[in-house]
C-alpha cells in the first residue's frame, strides 16, 4: 500500500503543531469531540430532512476510552461517517487554509500561542498522539475504511471493516519524557476534567467507563469495584443556561470551542428572549481585528440553529454591516429546519431577530463604553472604522445610535473622547463643534487653522481616518450643534471689530495681496488677508461645504 503525502500546507502545520511546545495540548479532546458531535448534527439534520432515515436519539452518542496497557486513547460516534474520498479530501488537506494564512503573516509573533487557540481540528491529535487511525463508515455505504498516519510522513488508507455507521478515532498516545507527560490524557479523572471544562454543553451524551466504588455489605473497609458507563457532560447547551450559572471563563472557552476568533472575546452577550419572537442568542465582540477583516474575503455572520441543530454556518442576514465584527450563535424554535437560503432572507422571523440583535448589540457597546471604559477603546481602535461607515451609509434610525458610539482624539483632553461628552463641554458662546482633519495627530496639533479655534479656549476633534469628515457630513449636527471644520470659511469667531480691521488690512496690502493672487492664480480662489493666524504666515481654507481633505479623498478615488 502506498503512503499517500499531505497537501503541502497541512505538512507545514502539522510540523508546526508536532514540534510546538504548546501547554495546552489538552485541547486536542475538545477538537476529536466536536468533530464528532458535528457528524451527529449531520446525521441529525438528514433524518430531519430525510424521510427515509429515522433519528432515534438513544442511538446517537460519543465515548471516549482509555486503555492505558496499551495507550491508546479512543472517541467513537455514531454521526454520519465518511466515504473514502470524504477522508481524503478532509482528514489529507486541511480545510481552513486562512488559518494558516494568518499563521504565515504573523510568522515573527511566537508561534505556540497562536496554534492552540485557532481551529486546527483533526490535526490536533497529533500533540498527543505519534500515530491517528480513524475507522468510518459512512450513512449510505456498506463499506468501511482505515486512515491511519504517524504525522507529518503522510497517510494511508485501506478497506476496513465496521458493522454500523459511525467512526472511531483511535489515538496511540506518546511516550511521556521528563518535559512531557502523556499519561494524564490516559487517566480517567483527567478525561473527565477535559471533557467537563470545554464539552460539557455539547447536545450528545459523552460517555465513559467510570470505575466506581462501593463498601461491600456488611463491611466497612472492603470495597467492591465495578465499571459503569456514564454521561460526563451537561448536555444542557450553553446558550440555554441561565446567565447566573455561567462564569467569564465558560462563555471564553464557547469562544474557544466554536473558533470565533484566535483572541479573547473583549466582551459577551447573552439573549433570551421570549416575546413575539423566541430565541437565545451569544454574541462576542471580539479583541482583535481578524486578519481578514477589512478585506473582500471576510464574511460576516452568526451561526443559526433552529431549536439546537445547526442550520447555517453564516447567516449574513442576522447581522447589519456596521457590526459585522460581532461572531457567535442564535437558536430559535420558531424556524423551519429545512429552509432555503433564499426563503431565510424574507422569513418574518428572521427580520425580528435580526432586529432585535441590532439592538441587543447597540446596547452592548453603549454599556461597555459607559463601564468599561478601557475595553470600549481597544474594541474602537479594531473596529471603530467600522461603525464611522455605519454612520456614513446609513440613512435610517441607526445612525442615532451609532454617533454616541463615536470617538474622536480631542485636542483638549488629549484622549479619546465620545460626542456626548464633547458637547457637555462646550462653553456657552461656542456655536460649533470644531474638527480638524490630517494625517496624524501630531500633524493636527501644527494646523495653522486650528490655533484661533484653540485660543478662544475651544476643544477641536482630530480626523485622522479618511471616513471621519465624511461620516460625520452625513451626520450634520449632534445634539443640534452643527460640525465646522477649523479650515472652513466661517467659524463663527470673528467677531465685528475684526471684519473692520480686516478690510483695512486688506486695503493697506492690497498690491501684495494682488501680486499673490496673479502668481497663484487658477490655483486658488482668493488671497485674503486674515485674522486666524498667530505664529503661521499663511492658511489654506475652503469656502463651501467639501474641505481641503475631502477634496483631496475625492480626487484620490477612482472614477
Ligand atoms: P473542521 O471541524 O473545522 O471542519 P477539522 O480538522 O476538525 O476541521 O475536521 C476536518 C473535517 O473532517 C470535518 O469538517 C469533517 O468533515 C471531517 N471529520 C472529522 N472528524 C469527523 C468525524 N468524527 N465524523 C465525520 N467527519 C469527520
Ligand atoms: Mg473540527
Amino acid at each position: 500500500m502506498t503512503k499517500k503525502q499531505f497537501k503541502a500546507e497541512s505538512k507545514r502545520l502539522l510540523e508546526m503543531m508536532i514540534n510546538s511546545i504548546y501547554t495546552q495540548k489538552e485541547i486536542f479532546l475538545r477538537e476529536l469531540i466536536s468533530n464528532a458531535s458535528d457528524a451527529i448534527d449531520k446525521m441529525y439534520y438528514k433524518a430531519l430532512t430525510d424521510d427515509s432515515i429515522t433519528f432515534n436519539k438513544d442511538e446517537y452518542y460519543i465515548k471516549v476510552a482509555a486503555d492505558k496497557d496499551n495507550r491508546t486513547l479512543t472517541i467513537t460516534d455514531t454521526g454520519i461517517g465518511m466515504t473514502k474520498e470524504e477522508l481524503e479530501a478532509n482528514l489529507g488537506t486541511i480545510a481552513k487554509s486562512g488559518s494558516l494564512a494568518f499563521k504565515t503573516e504573523n510568522e515573527s509573533q511566537d508561534g505556540h500561542d497562536i496554534i492552540g487557540q485557532f481551529g486546527v481540528g483533526f490535526y490536533s491529535a497529533f500533540m498527543v498522539a505519534d500515530q491517528v487511525t480513524v475507522v468510518t463508515r459512512s450513512i449510505g455505504s456498506e463499506e468501511a475504511f482505515k486512515w491511519q498516519s504517524d504525522g507529518a510522513e503522510g497517510y494511508t488508507i485501506e478497506l476496513a471493516e465496521k458493522d454500523s455507521v459511525g467512526t472511531i478515532i483511535e489515538l496511540k498516545m506518546k511516550e511521556s519524557t521528563e518535559e512531557e507527560n502523556y499519561d494524564e490524557f490516559l487517566e480517567e479523572f483527567r478525561l473527565k476534567a477535559i471533557i467537563k471544562k470545554y464539552s460539557d454543553f455539547i447536545r450528545y451524551p459523552i460517555k465513559m467507563d467510570v470505575v466506581e466504588r462501593s463498601l461491600k455489605e456488611g463491611s466497612d473497609n472492603e470495597w467492591d469495584e465495578y465499571t459503569e458507563e456514564q454521561t460526563i457532560n451537561s448536555m444542557v447547551p450553553i446558550w440555554r443556561k441561565n446567565k447566573s450559572e455561567l462564569t467569564d471563563e465558560d462563555y471564553d472557552h464557547f469562544y474557544q470551542e466554536k473558533h470565533y476568533g484566535f483572541d479573547k472575546p473583549l466582551k459577551h452577550i447573552h439573549i433570551s428572549v421570549d416575546g413575539a419572537v423566541r430565541y437565545n442568542a451569544i454574541l462576542y465582540i471580539p479583541e482583535n481585528i481578524p486578519f481578514d477583516y477589512y478585506s473582500k474575503e471576510y464574511e460576516k455572520g452568526l451561526e443559526l440553529y433552529s431549536n439546537g441543530v445547526l442550520i447555517m454556518n453564516k447567516c449574513a442576514d442576522l447581522l447589519p454591516d456596521h457590526f459585522s465584527f460581532v461572531k457567535g450563535m442564535v437558536d430559535s424554535e420558531d424556524l423551519s429546519l429545512n429552509i432555503s437560503r433564499e426563503i431565510l432572507q424574507h422569513d418574518r422571523q428572521l427580520k425580528l431577530i435580526a432586529k432585535n440583535i441590532n439592538n441587543k448589540i447597540k446596547s452592548g457597546l453603549q454599556s461597555l463604553l459607559k463601564d468599561e471604559r478601557e475595553k470600549y477603546e481597544t474594541f474602537y481602535n479594531a473596529f471603530g472604522r467600522q461603525l464611522k461607515y455605519g454612520v456614513y451609509t446609513d440613512f435610517g434610525a441607526n445612525k442615532e445610535a451609532l454617533q454616541d458610539l463615536l470617538m474622536f482624539y480631542s485636542s483638549t483632553e488629549k484622549k479619546m473622547v465620545t460626542l456626548q461628552e464633547y458637547v457637555s463641554r462646550m462653553p456657552e458662546d461656542q456655536k460649533y463643534i470644531y474638527y480638524a482633519t490630517g494625517e496624524s495627530n501630531e500633524r493636527i496639533e501644527k494646523l495653522p487653522q486650528i490655533e484661533v479655534v484653540t485660543d478662544k479656549g475651544y476643544e477641536v476633534l482630530y480626523f485622522t481616518e479618511d471616513i471621519d469628515e465624511f461620516a460625520i457630513k452625513m451626520l450634520q449636527t449632534y445634539k443640534e450643534k452643527e460640525f465646522r471644520s477649523v479650515s472652513s470659511g466661517d467659524l463663527g469667531i470673528e467677531n465685528e471689530e475684526s471684519n473692520e480691521n480686516n478690510a483695512t488690512e486688506e486695503q493697506s496690502h492690497k498690491e501684495l495681496l494682488d501680486k499673490m493672487k496673479e502668481i497663484l492664480a487658477g490655483k486658488v480662489k482668493d488671497v485674503r488677508a486674515s485674522k486666524r493666524l498667530k505664529t503661521h504666515p499663511v492658511c489654506l481654507s475652503a469656502d463651501g461645504e467639501v474641505t481641503i481633505e475631502m477634496e483631496k479623498i475625492l480626487q484620490a478615488m477612482p472614477d
